[in-house]
């Protein structure tokens, strides 16, 4: 990182147009950030839990309030569309308020003692000052899904969201950092250069990580490197099976949803479709009809299905995943285009006979793509959905209990969705197997990642214990013995 203040253009990718330019943190802010949470931490250590609830609430209320506006920049800044955004402020508040409550039945608990006389406890203490890094898809979600357990848990956190995507943070934090104490949230800005300085920084305690595999290997690397605690939540290729004893349109419909919705730059997107060879073809009909009535355009527009994608190398990764696939003998069925003379459109793209050495098939697309594989067998899509080294989520649509139990057990991923694609639940953990990342958020496993674990062990008497020195002969009256 350099240290003198340079500038990124924050650009809205339905125009390409640049809507601000924001200053890039420098080394010295960067250090005063970390040190004025340090402060913060020592005092926050000093609030009582239901203090801490009631500041959660509070803040909650404060970004309520102010939905309209953050849904707004959220919208010009990562060009997702507004009905979307304006729920990602509400998950966002729903977030801080389950952890404030959560946090305050969370401080440990009483293991049975060695002896009855005595007392074992199990404390949970927070870590320190965790560093939070997000992504740009979900700018404010993703940082609750941090700061809300990590502050509940007692810490203090230093924010640093996407070079994309910094004004709607930039205004959450202006809103709600005056709620907590002095410097216990801090926020810096700029690229990954920023990211690398904050993780190295050795007054930070802990990462907390979301972003893709190859910059979440860079940041995990350096956290081994400092013995340093990371969690990592990282990329996902999630399958999605339909099977043949369900309505066809609905399945379809939630299939297009989900590999559509936020134009597919969601973790979470569906991107491998494993459809049973008997509805297949109805299967593939249904999606084409479904996608060619979505409506793509302004992201402001409350009507908008689709919005543009990220920036030219988002849309140019889609491009060349759909290009390959058509190269090697798919066939597109709807989309497979660019939408729009400005901006970073791309319809929505519907494509049949995929194989499973494509690229579409095996890495993270991250856009609208449907690429649907016919299989013959539950096991076959089992298989084929645990095929590459990615484990974030997965669907599977069915009616028959036996089938979900198996889709359940079978398939090595984080979440299982069965019948309702991409719900998220901030009481239930969320996370990836393999290569999808180390840890959970949301849950008590998202509260725990953010906590030391201390066992104190008290014995009220003070007495000489027998098993101390010196150690004697078995045959000596009143020594220990083996
Ligand atoms: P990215 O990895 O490029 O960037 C993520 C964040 O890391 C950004 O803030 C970036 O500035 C920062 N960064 C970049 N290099 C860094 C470095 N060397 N050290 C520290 N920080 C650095 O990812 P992106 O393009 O912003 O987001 C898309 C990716 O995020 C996709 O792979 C997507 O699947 C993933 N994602 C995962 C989840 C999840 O919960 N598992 C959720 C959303 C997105």
């Amino acid at each position: 990182m350099s240290g003198n203040n340079g500038r990124m253009d924050v650009i809205n990718p339905a125009t390409g147009e640049t809507i601000e330019e924001v200053p890039v943190s420098s080394a010295a802010e960067l250090d005063t950030a970390v040190a004025a949470a340090r402060h913060g931490f020592g005092e926050w250590r000093g609030v009582s839990g239901l203090e801490r609830a009631e500041i959660f609430h509070e803040v909650s209320r404060t970004l309520r309030e102010a939905a309209d506006e953050l849904a707004t920049l959220m919208t010009h800044e990562g060009g997702k569309p507004y009905v979307e955004n304006h729920d990602e402020v509400g998950w966002t508040t729903a977030c801080f308020d389950y952890y404030g409550e959560l946090a305050r039945d969370s401080v440990g608990y009483l293991p049975a003692p060695i002896e009855p006389q005595q007392l074992a406890l199990v404390v949970r203490e927070p870590v320190g000052v965790v560093a939070c890094i997000v992504p740009w898809n979900y700018p404010l979600l993703l940082a609750a899904w941090k700061l809300a357990p990590a502050l509940a848990a007692g810490n203090a956190v230093v924010l640093k969201p996407s070079e994309e995507t910094p004004l709607a943070t930039r205004r959450m934090h202006a809103l709600i950092s005056g709620l907590l104490p002095e410097g216990l949230l801090g926020a810096v800005y700029g690229a990954g250069e920023v990211g690398e300085a904050l993780v190295r920084h050795p007054g930070v305690d802990m990462v907390a990580f979301t972003g893709s595999q190859e910059t979440g290997r860079k940041v995990g690397m350096i956290a081994a490197e400092r013995l340093m605690r990371a969690n990592l939540e990282l990329g996902g290729k999630d399958p999605f099976i339909v099977c043949d004893d369900v309505d066809v349109e609905v399945a379809a419909q939630g299939a297009v949803w989900a590999a559509c919705l936020n134009a597919g730059q969601v973790c979470t997107s569906a991107e491998r479709f494993y459809v049973m060879k008997p509805i297949a073809d109805d299967f593939v009909e249904a999606a084409r009809s479904f996608v060619e009535g979505l409506k793509i355009g302004d992201p402001m527009d409350p009507t908008t299905d689709v919005g543009p994608l990220i920036n030219e190398g988002g849309r140019g990764k889609v491009e060349r995943h759909v290009g390959e696939a058509v190269r090697d003998g798919a066939r597109i069925v709807a989309g497979g285009e660019r939408w729009g003379e400005r901006g970073f459109f791309y319809k929505p793209t519907v494509l049949s006979g995929v194989g499973p050495s494509m690229r579409v098939m095996r890495d993270e697309t991250f856009g609208p793509v449907v690429p649907v594989v016919e299989v013959g067998s539950l096991d076959e899509a089992i298989e084929a959905a645990n095929s590459v080294p990615y484990g974030l989520g997965a669907n599977v649509y069915t009616r028959d209990f036996e089938k979900m139990l198996r889709c359940m057990r079978g398939i090595r991923a984080g979440t299982v969705w069965i019948n309702d694609p991409l719900t998220d639940n901030d009481a239930a953990p969320f996370g990836g197997y393999g290569g999808s990342g180390i840890g959970r958020e949301l849950g008590r496993e998202g509260l725990e990642a953010f906590q030391e674990t201390k066992h104190v062990h008290i014995d009220p008497r003070v007495e000489k214990k027998e098993w101390w020195y010196p150690y004697g002969r078995d045959d000596e009256p009143g020594r220990r013995t083996i």
